[in-house]
């Protein structure tokens, strides 16, 4: 695990809300995360459960509570923002919809860059290898899981990970979490850092 002590917290959850007009009368209160959705976990939290293949390399969003006590799901077509500002790296399939990879010009005490990938969305038409992005712009919408009969509801997909500078980060792909160089940390770490977005389990 990489120490992240000196990296500013994440504006994603305001700027989540902010795109998509959620912070309204019955608006957005909590992130909500089923048994199996956090970093790490080993559990499937759709369909009938059972274990996953191997524990959870990133946070599934899908899931939040109101003001009102009422969870709700995200509905694809959802707009997503970046984590932070930074470079798009690649583009690539995956189960539900597409991933981007994007880089960030952050650094741990190792010298390791910190990465951002973003699963089961539609990338906007101008995220392709070496767009810039900016923390509070779109890059992509929550892809439909319908469209390729899948089991689990549509959701978005993040990982943090942390690569050195020599790792060929083009071929990055799905899988690579026994990969030793590479390092995945808990996203909810720059998520919550500042707490004012608090956990409902
Ligand atoms: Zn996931």
């Amino acid at each position: 695990m990489k120490s992240i002590s000196d990296i500013p917290p994440s504006a994603f959850t305001e700027v989540f809300l902010s795109l998509n007009r959620l912070s309204g009368e019955d608006g957005f209160a909590a992130w909500h995360f089923k048994k199996g959705m956090q970093f790490g976990e080993t559990e499937k939290w759709w369909e009938d459960g059972g274990n996953r293949t191997h524990p959870h390399e990133g946070v599934d969003f899908c899931f939040y509570m109101t003001d009102q006590g009422i969870r709700k799901s995200l509905a694809p077509g959802i707009f997503v923002p970046p984590l932070y500002d930074g470079k798009v790296v690649s583009v690539f399939d995956d189960l539900i919809g597409r991933t981007i990879l994007l880089q960030h010009g952050i650094f741990d005490e190792n010298n390791l860059q910190l990465y951002s990938l973003y699963g089961h969305v539609d990338p906007l038409p101008h995220i392709a290898g070496g767009a810039e992005v900016k923390y509070s712009g779109k890059i992509a919408a929550i892809a439909d899981r319908a469209l390729k009969k899948r089991p689990m509801p549509s959701h978005l997909h993040i990982s943090t990970i942390w690569l050195s500078e020599g790792f060929p980060v083009e071929s990055f792909h799905w899988g690579m979490e026994n990969n030793p160089d590479v390092f995945f940390s808990d996203p909810l770490h720059v998520l919550y850092q500042d707490n004012r977005w608090k956990l409902s389990l």
